[in-house]
């Protein structure tokens, strides 16, 4: 039988009904008055959703790489100097970026599941005054770890730098304020914790980022932002280019559902999923991977255990259960696998993906107290729900 996968991997996540179906309404046309209602809706939410009164929101057609893609054309010149602390994929995705379009990138290299040091970012902005932004990923979905982006912020807003961060994996799943913690461009995408269909990229600009764009001397075209400002200026606002209209749609109901009970709610519900998640593998006798484990609401990175093939947990899981999980990437290939559980999921998924990671991790030959799992995660749920 062919049933729908059940995904429990960092993105795209599970999409509930009440998105499908607005997806799959009849296009709204998209120069005119519905199409400026939509996007008026939607830039507004999100602007709650980022925590800012006086950032610009601008929607654009890509994945969420386009919108990072879009802040390094917009803010710099070649030759500009970028601080970028690595610990994992993501981060590294921003100093190859940077690279592509000829900055010069100061790395801070940390192991891959570090959680950052903001005193060791306002080292590294010491030694290198030439320095015009430093470029951060709030949920390093790589490792799991949620950095500590306020602090960073703070580092960097005292040393006069841009603070530009990747919130594409974290926008809606753990606390973000945009305008109390001095950030100057945020990333988000469609398809993570707002569970829409992937194919949006969102983007937060500050005033100083404004200011950076009208003198950044880097090639753009399709993402130059001030003609994304232009159209969304009209009376009925537009893209400038043809947009995904329909994920648009969907993207609208999804920001509706999350708006239904309300940002804390989701917050809280991110944290529950997580600590569940995370008692629910431990009861199991396995390790966990990254630090700051308490405040890594997004995803949960597990090493495998002793003798056994991370990959062949995920491969093997999704052979037997049609269930996705996320194979460890870079340096933790093969060690360490990886559930994502934010967006919009419930109790009894996670139940059914502990049973399923229970009964795999037995075909594979490593004794499991069958339901030990499951029982932990209950224990969280039950705790959660007791007033
Ligand atoms: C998913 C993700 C992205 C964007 O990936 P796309 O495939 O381009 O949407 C960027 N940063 C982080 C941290 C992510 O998790």
């Amino acid at each position: 039988v062919n049933r729908p996968e059940i995904i429990l991997a960092p993105g795209p996540t599970p999409i509930p009904p009440e998105v499908l179906l607005a997806q799959a309404n009849p296009l709204v046309y998209h120069r005119g008055p519905g199409f400026g209602a939509l996007m008026t809706d939607v830039t507004a939410r999100l602007k709650e959703l980022y925590r800012t009164k006086d950032a610009d929101v601008l929607l654009m057609t890509s994945s969420g790489t386009g919108g990072l893609e879009s802040a390094i054309q917009n803010c710099f010149s070649p030759g500009d100097e970028v601080l970028v602390p690595l610990a994992g994929f993501f981060a590294d995705r921003w100093r190859q970026l940077a690279e592509a379009y000829g900055l010069t990138v100061h790395a801070v290299e940390e192991p891959w599941g570090t959680r950052l040091d903001p005193s060791k970012v306002a080292a590294a902005l010491a030694e290198h005054p030439g320095t015009k932004a430093v470029l951060l990923t709030q949920s390093e979905t790589s490792t799991g770890v949620v950095q500590p982006i306020e602090d960073l912020a703070r580092v960097a807003n005292e040393a006069g730098v841009l603070v530009v961060v990747d919130a594409v994996s974290s926008l809606g799943a753990v606390p973000f304020a945009f305008d109390d913690w001095g950030i100057d461009v945020a990333v988000g995408g469609s398809q993570k914790a707002l569970s829409a269909s992937p194919g949006i990229a969102f983007v937060a600009i500050s005033e100083r980022a404004w200011a950076a764009t009208e003198v950044a001397a880097n090639p753009r075209f399709y993402f130059d932002w001030r003609i994304y400002r232009r159209f969304a200026e009209l009376r009925h606002p537009e893209n400038p280019w043809t947009p995904a209209i329909s994920v648009l749609q969907g993207l609208q109901a999804a920001l509706q559902l999350y708006f239904q009970d309300g940002v804390e709610a989701a917050m809280r519900r991110h944290e529950m999923l997580s600590r569940a998640v995370k008692d629910g593998v431990r009861a199991l006798g396995l390790d966990l991977f990254g630090e700051g484990l308490e405040d890594n609401w997004t995803v949960t990175a597990i090493r495998a255990p002793e003798g056994l093939d991370a990959d062949s947990i995920s491969d093997r899981i999704r052979a037997d259960f049609g269930c996705v999980l996320a194979p460890g990437q870079g340096p933790l290939k093969g060690s360490v696998f990886r559930i994502g559980h934010f967006g919009y999921f419930s109790e009894l998924d996670i139940i059914r993906g502990l049973a399923a990671l229970e009964m795999t991790l037995e075909r594979l030959g490593y004794p499991v107290k069958r339901g030990a799992a499951v029982a932990a995660a209950e224990q969280v749920f039950q705790e959660a729900a007791t007033p």
